[in-house]
């Protein structure tokens, strides 16, 4: 199954998809991860990117294209998979099908999380994460059992990332609006889109995803 998530920054994709890989034995492909993963390892790739994200900017379509491309051809994506943060404009969108249709393979769902940009702004901003393996917490709602610690992998010093300050939420909210949303009337002219809230609380998100992929 090659699933989309859509959805705007912080209406929990990457929470859930990582909820569901592991009962659906397929990979998660995050684009973020994967930039992040380039700018720790300092690589030109991730040099050229960290200047577009600590904006708020999106990543040339090119660049993601090109990770994407290169990571749907592994043996581990052969039973499906999570696509979270990508496809983000209508280009991306477009580049993907061509991918696929060369491997014939297709999208089978997209999941729209739908969510108000006020509740978004309270949860990026305390947001914090895991510097090596990205697992997410929030200062108020989701905090570790030890305070600054991983849960999941015992790193020590959970981070905030850059792109997670105030001003460069509201950045990332009209770049969602503007370049992103247009992907909704895309995915619904291709009878693929299903619709879910994504204000309830993590569990009651998980089920709605499992309705909305049957
Ligand atoms: P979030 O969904 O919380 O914004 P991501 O980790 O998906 O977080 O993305 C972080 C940043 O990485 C984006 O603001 C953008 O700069 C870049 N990025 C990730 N995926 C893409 C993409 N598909 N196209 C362009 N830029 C991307
Ligand atoms: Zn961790």
């Amino acid at each position: 199954m090659i699933l989309i998530f859509l959805g705007p920054p912080g209406s929990g994709k990457g929470t859930q998809a990582k909820r569901l890989i592991k009962e659906m034995s397929i990979p998660q492909l995050s684009t973020g991860d994967m930039l992040r993963a380039g700018i720790a390892a300092g690589t030109e790739l991730g040099m050229k990117a960290k200047a577009f994200m600590d904006k708020g900017d999106l990543v040339p379509d090119s660049v993601v294209i090109g990770l994407i491309q290169e990571r749907i051809g592994a043996s581990d994506c052969k039973p499906g998979f999570i696509l979270d943060g990508f496809p983000r404009t209508i280009p991306q969108a477009e580049a993907l099908d061509r991918m696929l249709s060369g491997l014939g393979r297709s999208v089978d769902r997209v999941v729209e999380f739908k969510i108000d940009d006020q509740e978004l702004v309270s949860r990026l901003s305390g947001r914090r994460t895991c510097p090596k393996c990205s697992a997410m917490y929030h200062v108020v709602t989701q905090k570790p059992a030890k305070d600054g610690v991983c849960d999941q992998c015992g790193t020590q010093g959970l981070i905030q990332r850059t792109d997670d300050q105030p001003k460069v939420i509201q950045d990332r909210l009209a770049v969602y609006h503007k370049q992103t949303a247009p992907l909704v009337g895309f995915y619904t002219q291709q009878k693929k889109l299903r619709s879910i809230n994504a204000l309830d609380a993590p569990e009651k998100v998980t089920d709605a995803l499992k309705k909305a992929l049957k």
